[in-house]
């Protein structure tokens, strides 16, 4: 019989088949085997030796194994890469199997649905996210987010504008996405996640259904009382389809998840990827994965890692209401202005550990006694942390206060049931405690007293026999025996039975030594059993309490995350920013969070930086180097900082709250998805014009780099004046195209600014100052000289420029504020000459310089306009309209050669 005919690879392919997209993991002993593609895929991922499996027969089997104990580590970078894992194991005992050992998926790891803590990052939430939007281009659209380690659910409902910058803040490691018309319509949403996609029946996202499964889940009759309503259906909808999904990945049964959380749009600010990424918000542009070099770098000095993780989520959803804001505010205000009270909580909150995943594991009853115990430990620290919040408590610290709770009973039932270092395995020492259960104690004593009677029977036996070398020793096999070296066998007592045979020895045992055996052997086996159960029972006691174990991490996170933004503050010099609904912001001195760091302390040059109502727009110029991407990133990082309650790094500051704040950074590279750089640019433009209102934050970086010059000068133009005018919104334009400094004198809100340079002969120095009025050119040859051009180089490139310079024409200076170019032909800038004489227009006269921007009537044209105008479409037959556009596109051929 061949390999692949056997019984046992039947029951593989029947098993195989119900998991089609997960490697198996197929146990076999001490082995996990993989077969077919499977094996041919993790040989690959693994560096796995690929072998196959035959028995003589024709059909041969590719095969990779991975021992049982080394499992982990395989899983983990299997995981790691992408796939799905499916575990299946025997589920009886080989050796009391009646053919076939039963055997059966006990669970699936997922990227998205991992436990063992050497698959999860401690420092952020490992999101398994689904995404559910109804196919009649519904505005919102609904993301549910569950991270199995702590428990957490959330469902988060997003204007469908909004659902990219939400998703880029989960960063899920999986996302769960529906088929069908509901999958086209959040296709585009979800094209630029990069997480590995999962994809569900469409009806799987039916809301009426998830509500019941939600409901069951929970235990609740409706979902009323999380504060869900029908208006939550499309998030519900995709909570149900998590769970369903979670029930096949846990046969066993879903652990427990915290009561859901609802995020709605309006309380927090959507970042879209692009400004995370500009503004380097927890991962820096240079090294993914890193927070080297980003705000969270700088921000994170928490003590607890579920104090990391909320740090991460407040940084990439700052707040925008001003009540709540401030909460946060007066909070990190107590504790950064009482520094004896913030060290000592930090302290205290340095012996926590992640209470909320250890309470997440025990909930799902796979918590080690070790997880119990620090638990245990982590519980009996909360007094001292409560005792560290200063008082009257503000703001925030008021609101944890109120809800504070030690669960003192918790923490002293783990702490009295389980020592304080449990051994890895029971049996391989004390777990349970002295004293919590008579028969373990009664137990204990009878295996040390059998131990002791066997050390007193070995000192017995050496007196009977006089052989000095005779001791008793243990083998599994065996149990307990007396050995004897050969040199001493002439001595053996004829009531030795002898059992086995070793090269220089025998051994033997006794009728006397069987009754110890048995007696300790049992005991042991026993007090394992028996601790097993204790601590079984001891956790499902305390996983009943995970909701309450959450809250508990919650208000620990909380308070380790304002206690961290206090000591920045403290130590960095930061003030607390005074944050309004009035429009526009002052920053007085403010320095860049993350630069300043970089560099010797005080070397950083402070800048002032006001937006107002009438001065909306700043137009910033300035050579390469002066510092322009420093400020400009700068503003974004204050203002972010400031609503997400934290103090920020200058003299003053008053921010009125923001509703979004986009950053660009013209020709920024997105190679990894395929597409032109600068039409990324342009589609990320776009998305700020859609989606920017009075009351945002635009920093746009050399915009319009991408192209050649003076189309992208033009584009610059057209998208300030968009801004200034349709918009509104607070902008800051870092350009080295200078000419858009004459927009000041065209556009009531826009102000000029530059960053100083000295020139010293030839040279340049930068002194990183903000002032007002605009660079007159871009020392792009002085930078050029700086990085070390030859110098023959530099002098031609001098002698270029002045040349270019004397050619050309300036900009009329009449400009009355305009908001049109093709109106006012004078609004385009000096630019459009060159392109008029590149489409070999002449360029003797002013008014035909603007060839590009000014529809010159030709005749040809108007005779096809004045055809067009007078058509009736709601007249036409289908055959009449052929008829006509294959006239017109005749008579559009004629007029283009004429
Ligand atoms: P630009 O965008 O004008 O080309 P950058 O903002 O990239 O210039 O700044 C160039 C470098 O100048 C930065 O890497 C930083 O080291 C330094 N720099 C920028 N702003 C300041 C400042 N305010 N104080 C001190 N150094 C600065
Ligand atoms: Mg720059």
């Amino acid at each position: 019989m061949s390999a692949a005919a056997t019984p046992l690879m039947a029951q593989y392919r029947e098993i195989k088949a119900r998991h089609p997209n997960a490697i198996l993991f197929f146990r076999m002993g001490d082995f996990y085997e993989m077969f077919y593609e499977d094996a041919e895929v993790a040989a690959r991922a693994l560096d796995l030796t690929l072998t196959s499996r035959n028995n003589g027969g024709a059909a041969e089997v590719p095969l990779a194994g991975v021992p049982v104990k080394a499992a982990p580590e395989y899983l983990r970078r299997l995981v790691q890469q992408g796939h799905r894992v499916a575990i299946c194991e025997q589920m009886e005992d080989p050796k009391l199997a009646k053919g076939i050992v039963k055997r059966a998926v006990i669970e699936t790891v997922t990227p998205g649905a991992a436990f063992a803590d050497d698959l999860l990052d401690a420092a952020r939430n490992t999101w398994l996210c689904a995404i559910s939007g109804a196919a009649d281009g519904a505005v919102e659209v609904g993301i549910a987010a569950v991270d199995l380690s702590t428990g957490e659910l959330r469902l988060v409902r997003a204007r469908r504008a909004d659902a990219e910058a939400v998703l880029a803040r989960l960063a899920p490691r999986e996302l769960v996405v529906p088929t069908g018309a509901m999958g086209e319509a959040v296709a585009p949403l979800v094209a630029g996640v990069e997480a590995l996609v999962t994809p569900r029946e469409g009806w799987e996202f039916e809301p009426a259904l998830a509500t019941d499964a939600l409901a069951q889940h929970f235990g609740v009759r409706s979902l009323e009382g999380f504060g869900i309503g029908p208006a939550d259906d499309a998030a519900v909808g995709a909570a149900g389809a998590l769970l369903r999904y979670l029930k096949e990945l846990q046969p066993g049964g879903v652990p427990h998840l915290a009561r859901p959380i609802v995020e709605r749009p309006g309380g927090t600010m959507p970042l879209d990827e692009m400004t995370r990424r500009n503004l380097e918000l927890v991962e820096s542009l240079r090294a993914s994965g890193d927070t080297t070099g980003t705000l969270l770098g700088v921000l994170d000095r928490t003590q607890t890692p579920m104090g990391a993780r909320l740090l991460r989520q407040w940084i990439l959803a700052p707040l925008t209401e001003v009540a709540a804001i401030t909460a946060r505010l007066d909070a990190v205000g107590a504790l950064s202005g009482d520094g004896l009270a913030r060290t000592a909580l930090r302290e205290a909150l340095d012996g926590v550990r992640d209470i909320e995943r250890l309470a997440g594991r025990t909930a799902a009853l796979r918590a080690t006694p070790r997880d119990l115990r620090a638990l245990g430990d982590s519980l009996a620290r909360l007094p001292a942390v409560r005792a560290a919040v200063p008082t009257p408590a503000a703001g925030v610290l008021a609101e944890v206060l109120a809800a504070w709770d030690d669960a003192a009973e918790v923490a002293a039932e783990l702490q009295r049931t389980i020592v304080a270092r449990p051994p890895l395995a029971y049996g391989e020492g004390e777990t349970v405690a002295p004293g919590v259960d008579a028969t373990l104690d009664e137990l204990r004593a009878i295996a040390d007293g059998g131990k002791d009677a066997i050390a007193a029977l070995q000192a017995e036996e050496r007196a009977r026999t006089g052989i000095a070398s005779l001791k008793v020793g243990y083998n599994r096999v065996f149990g307990y025996f007396i050995e004897i070296t050969n040199a001493n066998r002439d001595l053996v007592p004829a009531d030795y039975q002898r059992r086995q045979t070793l090269t220089g020895a025998e051994r033997y045992i006794t009728p006397a030594l069987k009754a110890f055996e048995e007696k300790v052997l049992n005991a042991t086996e026993r007090m394992e059993t028996l601790e097993r159960e204790l601590v079984e029972g001891l956790r499902a006691r305390v996983g009943a309490q995970v909701t309450r174990l959450q809250g508990i991490a919650r208000r620990c996170a909380q308070l380790d995350v304002l206690a961290a933004l206090a000591e920045v503050a403290a130590q960095e010099g930061y003030v607390r920013p005074v944050v309004d609904d009035a429009p526009g912001l002052e920053i007085v001195r403010g320095r860049h969070p993350v630069v300043e760091r970089m560099m010797p302390r005080d070397q950083f040059v402070p800048n002032d930086v006001t937006f107002s109502p009438e001065a909306r727009m700043i137009i910033l110029t300035g050579p390469n180097m002066a510092g322009k991407s420093t400020i400009l990133r700068q503003i974004g990082l204050l203002v972010l900082m400031a609503q997400m309650g934290s103090f920020v790094p200058a003299s003053a500051a008053r921010v009125g709250v923001m509703d979004r704040v986009f950053t660009r950074v013209g020709a920024s590279d997105n190679l990894v998805r395929g597409q032109s750089t600068f039409m990324v640019e342009m589609a990320e433009t776009s998305a700020i014009l859609h989606t920017a209102t009075s009351r945002s934050l635009v920093l746009l970086d050399e915009i319009g780099r991408g192209t050649a010059t003076w189309d992208g000068l033009s584009i610059a133009w057209a998208v300030t004046e968009h801004l200034h005018d349709q918009v509104g919104c607070c902008t800051m334009f870092a350009t080295h195209y200078h000419e858009l400094t004459q927009l000041a004198d065209r556009l009531s809100g826009v102000r000029n600014a530059n960053v100083a340079v000295r020139e010293v002969g030839e040279q340049i120095l930068f002194l990183h100052r903000l002032q007002p009025g605009g660079a007159d050119r871009s020392y792009g040859i002085e930078v050029g000289r700086l990085a070390g051009l030859p110098s023959p180089v530099i002098v031609r490139a001098r002698e270029l420029l002045r040349h270019l310079e004397q050619e050309q024409v300036a900009p009329p200076a009449d400009g009355t504020p305009t908001t049109n170019p093709v109106a006012d032909p004078s609004a385009a800038p000096v630019a459009a000459r060159r392109v008029g004489r590149a489409t070999g227009a002449p360029s003797a006269t002013a008014s035909d310089q603007f060839a590009l921007f000014v529809a010159t009537p030709d005749p040809a044209t108007e005779a096809l306009r004045a055809r067009l105008s007078a058509v009736d479409p709601d007249t036409l037959t289908p055959m009449q309209a052929l008829a006509l556009l294959a006239e017109l596109t005749a008579a559009a051929r004629e007029g283009g050669r004429g």
